[in-house]
């Protein structure tokens, strides 16, 4: 038999918080400490189990008792107790199958706390049906009842078990008032004695102190326990999501590492061989040949400086945000304007038009921004739109939408698109697809990545539309009102 109290899924508790859902707790937010009367799913699983169990022994009681009464100097045997024993059997039969096939310990909370619920009803109306057998008010089996409740209010919330007390009482009382009246019978006590109508009075007065003092006392001794658990695992799941959010940081650092180490490596490569032809005498850096060489390996080191950049610019990002220098009341508009003025000439070389629909729009004013992480957010975006119209060209949009809380940036073009499948992945770092390789040669792959990590500082988010030589949607959407982590712990 385990034990209410056995340790056991404490991780999966813990896990399941670390995701979010606070599904093992469902706590009463507008108590105060002593008001917790939770426990967490596993566990109230675990005291339902073993309830069933110690029902078991109820059966067996009620029937020894049936059968066994007379040979140990009980008034009578109570056929009606072994009607009582498999009644409770049946039921209780039902609640394992509930308890071990269809609630694991894994169940909503909610679920196992209604089960809780209609166990303690099935219980209490056997116990006062057992009551009514075994002598009403002189019944030996009357202080189960407050036992049961002393139970209810470990496992269920106080509030509940008042109710269920003062049912409980009412029923008692109604049921020993019948005896009385002679609308039930009135069955002589298993142990002996009759009951008189005064210590009848006695017995249920007692009965309804008894019944919720142990539900007050109760709740009091254990709601500090119940309150120490909860922080413990909130504590514990807390501990644990830092140390999945630091082993996740690791894993992305030596996984950003290595592709950087080989993107680097490959121009590197090329670049060494150039020159050593050069140093070897194999060309004369003079000659018609030497120079195209030469003018390739300048090239081939601007665009690692290009990575370079970008690398430093994502590192400052995800790093130094704390430092960003964040002003406040940034004009989107004002932003958008300058970049077009200095985007105008490259669209006109790669035959596309720059289309601004933002100019009669609303003031798109953040609280908070950090400019330059804006710019490049946005040139980033519609420079790709401009580079990716090649080699047709067409037209490129920039538009401008407002509400009273969000500003929303839409950069739409009409060139070669990206394909369904990895629309997801050009927001990662030095993914670039083949179409657009096969365009336009140079280009890190980092661009879309600096921009997501743009937008998300500033409480947006980015996201894309698109099709195969149709056309690409970039949308990038802002709270007005973001306040920065940094400047709201401030
Ligand atoms: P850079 O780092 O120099 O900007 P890039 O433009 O290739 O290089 P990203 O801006 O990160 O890198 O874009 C990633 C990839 O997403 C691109 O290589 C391209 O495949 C795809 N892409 C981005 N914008 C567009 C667009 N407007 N149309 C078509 N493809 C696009
Ligand atoms: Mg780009």
């Amino acid at each position: 038999m385990t034990g209410p109290s056995s340790p056991r899924p404490r991780d999966r508790a813990v896990t399941d918080e670390a995701s979010g859902a606070l599904r093992p707790f469902s706590p009463r937010p507008e108590g105060g400490p002593g008001s917790v009367s939770l426990v967490f799913a596993w566990e109230l699983h675990e005291r339902l189990l073993w309830i069933s169990n110690l029902r078991w022994l109820a059966v067996v009681g009620l029937a020894a008792v049936s059968l066994l009464g007379p040979s140990v100097g009980m008034d009578a045997t109570r056929p009606s107790l072994m009607v009582v024993a498999a009644l409770v059997a049946a039921y209780n039969l039902v609640f394992v199958y509930a308890l071990k096939i269809r609630f694991g310990p894994e169940e909503d909370y909610r679920n196992l706390r209604t089960l809780a619920i209609l166990q303690m009803v099935t219980d209490l109306a056997a116990l006062l049906v057992t009551v009514h057998f075994t002598g009403g008010c002189t019944s030996p089996v009357l202080p189960f009842v407050v036992f049961h409740m002393a139970i209810g209010t470990i496992m269920i919330e106080t509030g509940i078990m008042y109710v269920l007390a003062f049912a409980t009482c009412f029923v008692a009382a109604g049921l020993f008032a019948s005896e009385h009246l002679g609308v039930l019978d009135r069955y002589a006590s298993v142990i002996g004695g009759e009951s008189t109508l005064a210590g009848c009075g006695l017995s249920t007065a007692m009965l309804v102190g008894l019944v919720f003092g142990i539900v007050y006392l109760t709740d009091s001794v254990t709601s500090r326990f119940k309150a120490r658990n909860i922080e413990l695992h909130r504590t514990t799941g807390e501990l644990r999501r830092s140390l999945d959010e630091r082993e996740e940081l690791e894993r992305r650092k030596s996984h950003y590492m290595r592709i950087s180490a080989h993107q680097l490596r490959s121009p590197l490569g090329t670049i060494k061989t150039s020159l050593q032809v050069l140093l070897d005498g194999y060309l004369d850096p003079g000659s018609d040949e030497g120079l195209r060489l030469l003018s390739g390996t300048a090239r081939r080191v601007d665009s690692l400086l290009d990575i370079v950049n970008d690398l430093l610019e994502l590192a400052k990002m995800r790093e130094g945000r704390v430092k960003a220098p964040w002003a406040r009341n940034v004009s989107i508009n004002q932003i958008l304007a300058d970049i077009f003025d200095a985007a105008d000439p490259i669209a006109r070389e790669a035959d596309v038009e720059l289309v601004p629909h933002f100019i009669h729009e609303g003031a798109a004013v953040l609280d908070w921004a950090v400019p330059p992480d804006l710019v490049y957010a946005f040139e980033n975006v519609i420079h790709n739109a401009i580079k990716y119209s090649k080699p047709e060209g067409g037209t490129v949009t920039v538009a401008l939408g407002i509400d009273r809380t969000h500003a929303m940036v839409v950069v739409a073009d009409e060139g070669i698109g990206i394909s369904v499948d990895l629309q997801d992945d050009v927001f990662l770092e030095f993914v670039r697809a083949p179409n657009a390789k096969h365009i336009e040669a140079e280009g890190t792959g980092l661009g879309l990545s600096i921009v997501r990590e743009a937008v998300q500082m500033h409480g947006g988010k980015v996201s894309l539309e698109s099709a195969e030589g149709v056309g690409t949607k970039v949308t990038m959407v802002f709270p007005l009102h973001h306040v920065p982590p940094e400047i709201g712990r401030a």
